[in-house]
């Protein structure tokens, strides 16, 4: 490829997104940080959303310091004031909403026996019906507009179940179910619904892990790594640049854990 080439290449690739608004929940870290980034690094303007005004500043920090387009905004995916506002925020400043990614999640495990009712209906709220409520919210905006693209984050746990996951594994199979949902309904509107499911990423949600358990994944996983949150976030990309024929599926993304 000539150096010409290249650079053109190079530059309808940071275009795709172009005039874009990439709405990412729990975006502050992790993989929703990540993914943001990616959508951003295309031309979007990442609306970096998290539960905190601090943890959503510091992502959007982080990405105008790449000289790329971001936006902070508070908001709690289990509270649906937080979600309505945010969405009006968006929608008043912006003026439309192209791309949403239902990425806040969090983990209370321990085994069935010993679950309380609380843990479950934390991890149900945060991880299953923050992804109803929040998607309901933006997706009146998409629909208008006749374009869309949803990228909700599952789990592998929630095609396989875990140990000590309950609650997380009928969450996350619930966001897949729900997504192939959203597809069939909005299909006729222009807008596509897909589901990500990662097996063990490197993040703040499984640096807590203990050591030994890291090691026996690790004995599963083909690629003898642990994915990284950009691994994730070229997923997403994939769904929201091209893909577009594609609806209601799920990409895995484990290095070869559950095949
Ligand atoms: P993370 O580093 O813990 O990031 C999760 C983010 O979500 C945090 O910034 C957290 O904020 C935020 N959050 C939590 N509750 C929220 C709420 N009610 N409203 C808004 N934001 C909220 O975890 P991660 O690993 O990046 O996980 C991101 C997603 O990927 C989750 O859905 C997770 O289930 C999924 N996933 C992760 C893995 C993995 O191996 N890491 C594997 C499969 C799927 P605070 O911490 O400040 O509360």
């Amino acid at each position: 490829m000539s150096l010409e080439t290249l650079t053109e290449a190079k530059m309808s690739h940071h275009d795709l997104l172009k005039d874009q608004v990439a709405i990412v929940t729990g975006s502050g870290r992790g993989i929703g940080l990540a993914i943001a980034k990616k959508l951003a690094g295309a031309g979007a303007t990442a609306i970096i959303t998290d539960i905190s005004q601090e943890a959503a500043d510091s992502g959007a920090k982080e990405i105008s310091g790449m000289n790329l387009k971001s936006h902070a905004f508070v908001c709690n995916v289990t509270d649906p004031q937080s979600i309505e506002k945010m969405t009006e925020d968006v929608i008043s400043k912006f003026g439309k909403i192209d791309i949403l990614v239902n990425n806040a999640g969090i983990t209370r495990d321990t085994l069935i026996m010993r679950m309380k009712v609380e843990d479950w209906n934390a991890v149900i709220e945060t991880n299953l019906s923050s992804v109803f409520k929040v998607t309901q919210s933006v997706v009146k905006h998409m629909s208008k507009a006749n374009y869309g693209r949803i990228v909700n984050i599952a789990s592998v746990i929630g095609m396989h179940g875990n140990f000590g996951q309950a609650n997380y594994a009928a969450a996350k199979a619930g966001v897949i179910a729900l997504s192939k949902t959203i597809a069939k309904e909005y299909a006729s509107k222009g807008i596509t619904a897909n589901a990500i499911a990662p097996g063990f990423i490197d993040t703040a949600m499984t640096q807590k892990l203990k050591p030994e358990i890291k090691d026996k994944y690790l004995e599963f996983i083909p690629l003898k790594r642990f994915g990284q949150p950009e691994d994730v976030a070229e997923a997403a990309y994939y769904f929201c640049t091209g893909g577009s024929y594609v609806t209601g599926q799920v990409i895995v993304v484990d290095g070869g854990m559950f095949m």
